[in-house]
């Protein structure tokens, strides 16, 4: 593979790490930092080989820069991945020479929890570094994001609702009578139902695992089966489960209005975001909806407040509003819309960065 292929002209860092003793293998890959520091989890998966790994962790590192972006916070986008199966190679030493890479840069680059790791591992991670948010409340962590999460999701669906109804704004909009469809009621689609019937929505659920349903039995929702749910006829459709959910077999039998869901990477590739444009079904981009764990992790770094970090997730809402207008306006696919959005909040913040003084803005001491 040549590497500059893949790095050139995006990507401003890219790391290789390795520690003989504890066996560590590392990439940190730094998108930008256009906008402050690059946050983004620690992947820790056993990749078949180092080309895998890379490919990875710079598609993952350029999605972190598009969602802070949106999130409307001062980070930038990176992401990390520890090659090896995290049940047999994660320890103690590998963990704690992992996190003195993460510490040599610095500051540029603030790690988090993500597929393989745990809270537990960012607070081990923590004694190490400071450049670690997702750790334990008794450490000044955030703990669980899933609720913050969820709040996001819902937020966006209200938003979502009320661009159907074409009524003023996402304030406004409530999910009373709207029928929801939840595929996978993990920790996010499971705290999602609850707000969903808070606000009356009609809910149905579905889900591989029957003790996830059972926990739902008694919240007033309808059980389906999870083949074939995304075919239920409803009005929002919410994948919180797996990523490629929306393909060029599961949209043509899509029987929603709209797509708002939680799970990463739901669009199995970039020409799925037409086809559901060409169906008229308003999808919500997955990395605008599910950022209420990163803008609830983000907030560590101001000293985690979860008043502040929820009326942060809130504006997922507004974001939502802007990308569903701006998408029909411009007649181009939310997808678009979204990284266009991005892309100019990442140009005009940046362009700032010109005016200077002493010290820096943003670097008080004391
Ligand atoms: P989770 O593991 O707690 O829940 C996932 C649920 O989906 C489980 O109950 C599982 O049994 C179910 N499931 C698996 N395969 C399924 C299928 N084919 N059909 C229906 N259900 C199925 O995970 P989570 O933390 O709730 O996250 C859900 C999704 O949201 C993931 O894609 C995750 O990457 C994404 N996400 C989560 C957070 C967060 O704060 N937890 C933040 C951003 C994005």
């Amino acid at each position: 593979m040549d590497i500059w292929e893949h790095i050139g002209g995006e990507y401003e860092e890219v790391v290789f790490c390795h520690d003989a003793p504890s066996g560590l293998r590392a990439i940190i890959a730094i998108h930008s930092t256009a906008l402050g520091p690059a946050l983004g989890g620690t992947r820790f998966y056993p990749y078949a080989n180092g080309d895998d790994a890379l490919i990875d962790v710079l598609r993952l590192a350029k999605g972190m820069t598009y969602k802070s972006a949106l999130a409307g916070l001062d980070l930038g986008g990176g992401k990390a991945v520890i090659i090896g199966d995290p049940a047999t190679a994660k320890t103690e030493a590998l963990l704690r020479a992992y996190a003195r890479f993460v510490d040599s840069l610095g500051g540029r680059y603030l790690t988090a929890e993500d597929v393989g790791t745990t809270q537990a591992d960012m607070d081990l991670i923590a004694r190490e570094t400071r450049c670690v948010t997702g750790t334990s409340p008794l450490l000044g962590g955030s703990g669980d994001p899933s609720e913050a999460t969820a709040r996001g999701v819902f937020a966006a669906m209200r938003a979502t609702a009320a661009h159907l109804e074409r009524t003023a704004g996402p304030e406004s909009g409530s999910l009373a009578g709207v029928h929801v469809v939840v595929s996978g009621v993990g920790k996010v689609g499971s705290s999602l139902v609850r707000l969903l019937r808070a606000d009356g929505a009609r809910v149905t659920v579905a889900d591989v695992n029957p003790a996830a349903l059972d926990r739902l039995a008694d919240g007033g929702v309808e059980l389906a089966d999870h083949n074939g749910v995304h075919a239920r006829p409803c009005d929002i459709f919410a994948p919180c489960a797996l990523g490629a959910v929306l393909n060029s077999a599961s949209i043509p039998e899509l029987r929603c209005r709209a797509v708002v869901g939680a799970a990463n990477n739901q669009l199995e590739t970039d020409a799925d975001g037409e086809r559901l444009a060409e169906r008229g079904i308003l999808y919500v981009p997955d990395f605008v909806v599910n950022a209420g764990g990163v803008i609830n992790i983000a907030d560590e770094l101001l000293g985690y407040h979860r008043e502040r970090a929820l009326d942060s997730v809130r504006r997922i809402g507004t974001t939502t509003t802007e990308i569903l207008r701006a998408a029909a306006a411009g007649a181009t696919t939310t997808v678009h819309a979204a990284m266009a959005l991005a892309e100019a909040r990442i140009a005009s913040v940046s362009a700032t960065r010109r005016i200077s003084s002493f010290p820096p803005p943003g670097r008080h001491s004391g």
